[in-house]
């Protein structure tokens, strides 16, 4: 099933310090309307099947998007919105707006909520958004992004309180969270295996992995190309037939980092953006791995 992260614009209307869609420099980047709806009928044509409004605040362009999820829902195309619900904060006019929404087609709508968000969003916001939902008849889950430090336990609460449908998702310490100090974990010795989500920024580049993989900035691994000068079809095709990144869906990362030589007990102490980073924003451990790659293959029990 193809999906995409469709940066329409990665402008935001607030400024969470751990956001990995922006570095310390802010982004106002935007595609054109009618460009953006071209796009989207490619897609379409490309069997595209999903697509997930994100990057900077999509709400910023309201009367945009509506236009766009529009569209998507007339060449049936699942749509979902990544959302900070700045915009909610009156719960009657956040039923309006999901309502709205819903008329045009809008099949989900994920609510960010971390203690970086909430430092600029009050959690009653979310409420309200997951609220209206529920009244419009959208569906919803809350993004619940986390370094799984005590502070978070009140924000988790909140959740549990509200009886609100959360998924925890750890932060990933890309972009702004670069910056962050973490403490070494020590996980599981476990596959961490990544579906890897494509993404268009709104320059029109796209990448095969739309989280930390955007910000792989000295190889740039998971750049597929720019839809200036090739066609969906075609980036989609790079993406699957792409040898290495068909051993991250498949084989996962502390697989392929074992087999580039990484000791064991240091693979363990990385999540699996960082472990990922070490891997593929080196030019010699790519360099490695893309002459190993038939090796690494057959790299099974
Ligand atoms: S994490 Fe989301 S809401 Fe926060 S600054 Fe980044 S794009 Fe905006
Ligand atoms: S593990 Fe790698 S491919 Fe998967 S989300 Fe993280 S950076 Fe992207």
């Amino acid at each position: 099933m193809r999906k995409i992260a469709f940066g329409y614009s990665d402008r935001c209307n607030i400024r969470c310090a751990h956001c990995v869609a922006a570095d310390d420099t802010p982004h106002n980047r935007k595609m054109d309307l009618v460009e953006a709806k071209e796009i989207i009928r490619n897609m379409a044509g490309a069997h595209v099947s999903g697509i997930s409004f994100t990057a900077g605040e999509p709400f910023i362009y309201f009367d945009d998007l509506l236009e766009l999820v529009n569209l998507c829902n007339k060449l049936e195309i699942y749509t979902r919105i990544v959302t900070n619900s700045s915009w909610a904060e009156d719960p009657e006019k956040a039923k309006e707006r999901v309502s709205t929404l819903k008329q045009r087609g809008l099949s989900q709508l994920r609510l960010s909520y971390s203690r970086w968000h909430q430092h600029n969003v009050p959690s009653q916001n979310v409420l309200n958004a997951a609220r209206a939902c529920h009244s419009a008849g959208v569906d919803y889950f809350v993004s619940f992004v986390t370094d799984f430090s005590e502070e978070d336990d009140t924000y988790e609460q909140f959740l549990r309180e509200n009886e609100l449908k959360f998924f925890p998702e750890p932060v990933i310490y890309s972009g702004r969270a670069n910056l962050f100090d973490r403490e070494k974990i020590f996980t599981d010795y476990q596959a961490n295996c990544c579906s890897m989500n494509p993404y268009l920024a709104p320059d029109l580049s796209m990448y095969a992995c739309c989280d930390a993989g955007s910000h792989f900035n000295t190889t740039d691994f998971f750049l597929l190309g720019n839809l200036k000068t090739h066609s969906i079809d075609q980036l989609y095709a790079r993406s699957e037939n792409h040898h290495l990144y068909n051993c991250i869906r498949s084989m996962g990362i502390s697989t392929i980092a074992s087999f580039a030589g990484f000791k064991t007990r240091e693979i363990v102490t990385y999540r699996k953006c960082e472990l990922c980073k070490k891997l593929f924003d080196s030019p010699d451990t790519l360099k490695f791995l893309q002459g190993a790659v038939y090796e690494l293959q057959q790299w099974t029990r």
